[in-house]
């Protein structure tokens, strides 16, 4: 069968359809033929728009309905068709001839598997459908009149499907499928489609006019506003005024609404105050603050634990206890995709990595990072901010840093927690328990701000120096990681790995410049920092590299100037040898005959200056043979040796106690811990005529004081029954270098020891040294800073070191090669002490001894 062709694009053809259609025009040769086939065509979808002349027989889908074109009108929208569609048919082959279409057809038979009743069921469901619809769409009433004159599902899929937002595929599956009730579903699942999107949109606009609506009405208002300025801005920069950028900042800034009306109110307030007005300026600080806090969380990249490991390591030599600890933090925050429960508080001497430790963390989780001291922080207000009615009132320190850092999610560290100082203008403390709280930190409010913002998605981390200082609500809010001092081995591999390449970089050297052996190092640690820490040691390793950066450079300074100085003479000599030569004299002068006395006047003047250019001649060889040796003298490398470090850094400033060389009887040796590090001291006893009195010099605190006390307390209880008599006596400790001031329980058993030392005579081991307070009852309690106290006995010389039997437990953070040199004994009573440091056995049970001996005298009596 041969058909003209009628192509339709983006048009939902059905067969046994009533049609009304718009096409593009139809000639009169088409007319005529139409005419000629009983007014036969085929209508034929097309799978993209093309004009007629071009289309080729792929183009068309394929299956289209054979049509019989009832009329044809034309009118000022176009040409009009009026057909009535009958069989499905199959293309087979096709002629284009300059537009005019005609193909062979085949028959492709349909399924009606659906029951006439069965299809008006359906029908009715998609009218019902249909008008739900109509009533929210513009000319409803045109739908419902059109749903009329639907009498088949072929009708109702010609006209409605065409209007739901389907695919030309989608279109032309409804007249490729092959049965009914296929069909049927089609276009019922593309109606249910397009009435999801119209409920979503009558939801939008529902939202729009309720008060809920009128905030997300406000925002998208807001975000133009933004984004209409941006593009003032950008087509003229000039007309920008301070105002429009604080409402495009407000506006981009994304801050809730509760803040965005106060920063609104301080604007207005802004823009009506006068240039002149002290207010302005105030409200101008208020604004920027504002605006240029982050209001919106940083996306931050998964965490990757093995990654965060590398970059706590590449940061960090050793503290592997420490490292593990964070690393534990880390996961649970992955895993609870938060910022996960407790607060770290680093605790270590200065200088021991807490601060650097916190600034790997926030490399190690994508975050910004951010320092906020606390150091002499006295005053709420510090930490809250001040209200904006008083004169020069600031953010707190919170809030600035989070402000500085730039971000809502940033790792912020709030150092020297132990620095913080109460006085009565509030509790700073209080106000930081607020900050850490996860509770109630979501809405912490600055009194500057005035509005809440939301600190929950912070990762605090705190440091201090020790647990002195630190109010004790904070710190059982946060878990507590030490950070125990460096051994001079760990000092050594933190100066090879991590100081010395920085130090070189900051002095400008490249690392083939300036060799530090280890010796020098070592030389350095030992002698001219005295520290736990490493700061002193990157400073001297500062001097170093300055002192050589300095040494290199003044070389090259001395080899430029002499090459120039060289260089001009050479220079001279040349110009004075072309002007001989321009004179006609040779150098070589012995030829000249004596001649009249104005000529030999001449003649002088001519040999004087020819001795000259032989001499300028022969400066210039000299100073080139000193041009090399110039060359040569520039510094190109320095080799730092251990007895080169006097030369860079002067004389020793490290003076360590070392064990004494003899120790005389009322002498004890003690371990002290200090913020700096581990300590040994001595401390002295001596007793005189006088009247009982006990004498404590040395700059010692209050508990020192106290464990002088006990200490002789337990000595007299200890010694009752010996006939110890001290009433006619005048007791004196002193503890050397007074001033340094000392306090802290754990020279207890030391003092007793040297006073038991004091009344036997006996002496104690000049290699020994001790630690541990003591009660009244003759126990031996524990002490802190166990790990700096060993590393300071090993440094001092000592050999064998009695420490509290309940510390052997903290014995595993101390460092091995600091345990493998040293003697460790474990002592719980006076009793252990005495014996280990003097070989006295004392009694166990003292009190009945002193108690019983003038009752014995009595009943003798
Ligand atoms: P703290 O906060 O404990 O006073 P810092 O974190 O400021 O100490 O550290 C002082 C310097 O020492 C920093 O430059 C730091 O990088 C360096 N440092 C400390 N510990 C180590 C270590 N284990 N490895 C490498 N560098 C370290």
């Amino acid at each position: 069968m041969n058909y003209m062709i009628i192509p339709f694009f983006d048009t939902v053809i059905l067969p046994e359809v009533d049609y009304q259609l718009g096409i593009n025009e139809f000639s009169a040769d088409e007319k005529e033929f139409l005419k000629k086939s009983d007014n036969l065509a085929v209508f034929l979808p097309i799978s993209k728009k093309k004009p007629t002349p071009d289309i080729v027989m792929e183009d068309f889908f394929g299956m289209g309905v054979i049509a019989e074109v009832l009329d044809i009108s034309e009118s000022p929208l176009g040409t009009h068709l009026h057909a009535m569609t009958h069989e499905k048919v199959c293309l087979q082959s096709m002629v284009n001839e300059n537009g005019y279409l005609t193909g062979d057809f085949s028959y492709v038979p349909e399924e009606r598997d659906i029951t006439a009743d069965g299809e008006h069921e359906l029908l009715d469901d998609l009218k019902q459908i249909t008008i739900s619809l109509s009533e929210h769409m513009q000319g409803g009433e045109v739908v419902q009149g059109y749903l009329k004159s639907c009498h088949s599902l072929m009708d109702y899929g010609a006209v409605f499907c065409q209007f739901l937002n389907m695919t030309p595929e989608e279109k032309y599956a409804l007249l490729a499928v092959d049965r009914m009730s296929a069909r049927g579903i089609l276009i019922q699942e593309a109606l249910l489609r397009f009435k999801g999107t119209v409920d979503m949109q009558v939801d939008i606009n529902k939202r729009y006019n309720d008060a809920e609506g009128n905030l997300y009405k406000k925002a998208a208002i807001q975000k133009q506003l933004a984004l209409l300025q941006d593009e003032l801005a950008e087509l003229d920069p000039d007309a920008v005024t301070e105002e429009n950028e604080y409402v495009r900042k407000i506006a981009a800034s994304g801050m809730p609404e509760e803040a965005r009306t106060e920063v609104e109110r301080a604007l207005k307030r802004y823009m009506q105050a006068q240039p002149n007005d002290p207010e302005r300026a105030t409200l101008e600080t208020y604004l920027d603050f504002v605006t240029d806090l982050k209001w919106t969380v940083d996306e931050i990249p998964p965490i990757n634990l093995e990654k965060a490991s590398k970059i706590l390591d590449k940061d960090h030599y050793g503290l592997k206890k420490v490292k593990e600890r964070i690393l534990q933090q880390i996961a649970v925050m992955s895993l609870k995709q938060d910022e996960g429960g407790s607060i770290l508080l680093f605790i270590g001497a200065p200088g021991t990595g807490k601060t650097s430790m916190g600034k790997s963390i926030a490399a190690a989780l994508g975050r910004k990072y951010v320092r906020v001291s606390l150091g002499g922080v006295r005053d709420e207000a510090e930490i809250r901010g001040h209200r904006r009615t008083y004169i020069g009132a600031m953010p707190g320190r919170i809030m600035d840093g989070i402000k500085r850092s730039g971000a809502m999610n940033p790792v912020v560290v709030l150092d020297e927690l132990d620095k913080l100082d109460q006085s009565y203008n509030g509790n700073p403390a209080s106000a930081l328990l607020e900050v850490l709280d996860p509770e109630q930190n979501n809405t912490f409010t600055d009194h500057y701000m005035n509005v809440p913002y939301d600190l929950s998605k912070v990762v605090f981390i705190c440091t201090a120096n020790s647990y002195d200082g630190i109010p004790q609500p904070l710190l059982d809010r946060m878990e507590v990681i030490q950070l125990p001092g460096y051994t001079p081995i760990d000092k050594l591999h933190i100066a090879k790995k991590h100081l010395i390449p920085r130090s070189l970089k900051e002095a400008g050297l490249e690392k083939k410049q300036l060799q530090i052996s280890d010796g020098a190092i070592r030389r350095i640690i030992d002698d001219y920092t005295m520290e736990a820490g490493v700061r002193g040691l990157k400073k001297q390793l500062d001097i170093l590299c300055r002192k050589t950066a300095a040494e290199i450079v003044m070389s090259r300074s001395v080899a430029e100037n002499e090459r120039k100085k060289a260089e001009k003479e050479a220079r001279k000599a040349a110009k004075l040898a072309s002007a001989a030569e321009a004179a006609g004299i040779s150098a070589d002068n012995d030829h000249l005959a004596p001649l009249s006395s104005e000529s030999s006047a001449s003649i002088n003047y001519e040999a004087n200056m020819s001795a000259e250019i032989n001499s300028a001649a022969n400066a210039s060889t000299e100073k080139s043979a000193e041009k090399k040796i110039t060359e040569n003298s520039i510094i190109e490398k320095i080799s730092v040796k251990e007895k080169d470090i006097p030369k860079y850094l002067g004389t020793k400033t490290a003076f360590h106690d070392r064990a004494l060389k003899k120790c005389p009887s009322g002498v004890a040796t003690g371990l002290a811990w200090t913020p700096v590090g581990g300590e040994i001291l001595f401390i002295e006893t001596t007793a005189m005529n006088g009247g009982g009195n006990v004498v404590l010099t040395g700059q010692l605190g209050d508990v020192m004081k106290e464990s002088a006390t006990i200490a002789l307390s337990l000595l007299k209880s200890t010694f009752a029954g010996e006939n110890l008599n001290l009433t006619d006596k005048d007791i004196h400790i002193h503890i050397p270098e007074g001033a340094v001031p000392k306090d802290g329980p754990s020279a207890g058993i030391t003092m007793f020891t040297a006073l038991v030392s004091l009344i036997t005579g006996k002496s104690v081991s000049p290699t020994l040294a001790m630690t541990g307070e003591i009660s009244l009852r003759g126990q031996v309690l524990p002490i802190g800073g166990l790990p700096e106290k060993l590393m300071a006995a090993q440094r001092a010389g000592i050999k064998k070191v009695l420490i509290p039997k309940e510390n052997v437990e903290d014995l595993k953070d101390v460092a091995p090669e600091v345990v493998e040199v040293l003697e460790i004994v474990p002592v719980e009573c006076v009793q252990d002490v005495i014996w280990q440091a003097l070989e006295i056995k004392l009694p166990k049970s003292m009190a009945l001894d002193f108690f019983s001996a003038p009752k014995a005298e009595t009943t003798a009596e």
